[in-house]
């Protein structure tokens, strides 16, 4: 298994990149969709949600509001710190369990992990960054999720900066253009990951992000 970390900023359009690498041949670990499925009503992580922000954080047909946690979460610092004591520990052994298994594997397995900058990212074979200028990631959020430019804003800032970023990059893909721009870019970032060493199946997995949590 070669174990390529993709990040970027939110809206800067890395799950697009991952599915572009999906097609390319690459298997996906992407940690938003284990936090999704980790917080399905009946987990200890629903259940922590719950016990922390009560019944309002719960939807109609009973799954966890997503919007109402975020909107608690990305308003109040005290409360971003809560939801991350809940989420990451979980996510973070999750994503170490399925990274044991794929390493049997002569995968290229790319780890969509959005603060991966902030959490650490040691023993990787690579980082790529999906680069975007902040205000065209932020027009994009306002456009494709229905956020307001004030919940996008506040996310973004919340975030490592686009140059803390780009210092960790080993390659950067620019997703400034358009979607066909981006196809080319995800080409280049391919034949880059062909060029990089490939350990042997059973190689020791370590956990990611154990420097600690930021935000
Ligand atoms: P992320 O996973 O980094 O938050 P997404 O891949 O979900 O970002 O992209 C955010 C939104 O922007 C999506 O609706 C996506 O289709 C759109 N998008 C991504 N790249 C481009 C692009 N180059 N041009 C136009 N829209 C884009």
């Amino acid at each position: 298994m070669l174990e390529i970390g993709l990040t970027g900023g939110i809206g800067s359009g890395k799950s697009t990149v991952a599915g572009l690498l999906v097609d390319r041949g690459a298997t996906l670990l992407d940690a938003d969709a284990i936090v999704r499925e980790l917080q399905r009503p009946g987990t200890p992580v629903f259940a922590a949600m719950v016990a922390r922000w009560g019944d309002e954080v719960v939807a109609e047909d009973g799954t966890l509001d997503r919007g109402a946690v975020a909107a608690r979460a990305f308003t109040d610092p005290d409360e971003l710190v809560a939801l991350n004591a809940i989420v990451h520990p979980a996510v973070g052994d999750e994503m170490t369990r399925r990274r044991r298994d794929l390493a049997r594997t002569d995968d290229t397995v790319v780890l969509d992990i959005p603060l991966l900058v902030e959490s650490g990212h040691e023993g990787l074979g690579g980082v790529i960054v999906v680069d975007v200028d902040p205000e065209v990631a932020l027009a994009r959020l306002v456009a494709s999720r229905g956020l307001t430019a004030e919940d996008a804003g506040n996310r973004i800032a919340l975030q490592a900066s686009r140059e803390e970023r780009l210092a960790r990059a080993d390659l950067v893909v620019d997703n400034g253009g358009s979607l066909d721009d981006l196809a080319h870019e995800a080409d280049r970032a391919w034949a880059w990951i062909t060029t990089l060493e490939r350990p042997l199946p059973g190689h020791n997995v370590h956990r990611i992000g154990s420097r600690g949590e930021r935000n």
